[in-house]
């Protein structure tokens, strides 16, 4: 069961990049920010209460998301692997979600780690505020949040899974379609060599 995870800043292209590889390697596609987006837009207690941190750039409470994975994990018996996006951000997240996957007999295959620049994140969290309208996307402020969020609390994770020898890093300035390729070609030969 291939357990790959898509990394990088808001805006390095992990959501267009995660719906290629799922058709591809026909995986699950586990995005936390897409399910409290869900949460957000019925408004239940969960997306009430998750709004407070999305709105201000913040990252919603680990256990929140983590039981989000977790019931969706459960939820894919038969799924060929997973995807996620956007998910762990930090190092409690990486560490529930290497004891959740040990408890399977499962384990984290790559971490696929998207790389931009702040200068392009601002670029592109602009762009897509236009585009797609999201709130946490419009405002100068919550977008320096968001960027030193990932700096302090999401960016640790790369030495996590460097140091298990399982992060190879992707330059995300490069076109959609070079960025797709420089992932697959990872991704088969992890499903090659193992
Ligand atoms: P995203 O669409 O992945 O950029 O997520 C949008 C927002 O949802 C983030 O800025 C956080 O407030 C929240 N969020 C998404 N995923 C996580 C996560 N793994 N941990 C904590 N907060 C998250």
């Amino acid at each position: 069961m291939l357990h790959l995870i898509l990394f990088g800043p808001p805006g390095a292209g992990k959501g267009t990049q995660s719906k290629i590889l799922i058709s591809r390697y026909n995986l699950v596609h586990l995005s936390t920010g897409d399910m409290l987006r869900i949460h957000l837009k019925e408004q239940t207690t969960l997306g009430v209460e998750a709004a407070r941190y999305i709105n201000q750039g913040l990252l919603v409470p680990d256990e929140v998301v983590i039981d989000m994975i977790k019931e969706h994990i459960e939820s894919n018996p038969h799924a060929h692997g997973f995807i996620y996006d956007g998910f762990p951000r930090t190092i409690e997240q990486a560490a529930k979600l290497d004891e959740l996957l040990a408890a399977r007999g499962q384990q984290i295959g790559l971490m696929i780690a998207l790389d931009l620049p702040d200068s392009l994140i601002r670029e592109r969290m602009c762009k897509r505020a236009e585009i797609e309208g999201r709130a946490d996307d419009a405002k100068d402020e919550v977008i320096a949040t968001r960027i030193a969020t990932y700096h302090q609390k999401t960016k640790p994770l790369l030495d996590y899974y460097s140091t298990q020898n399982k992060c190879v890093q992707v330059g995300g300035a490069q076109t959609i379609d070079e960025v797709s390729q420089c992932t697959c070609h990872i991704i088969d030969r992890l499903i090659q060599h193992g």
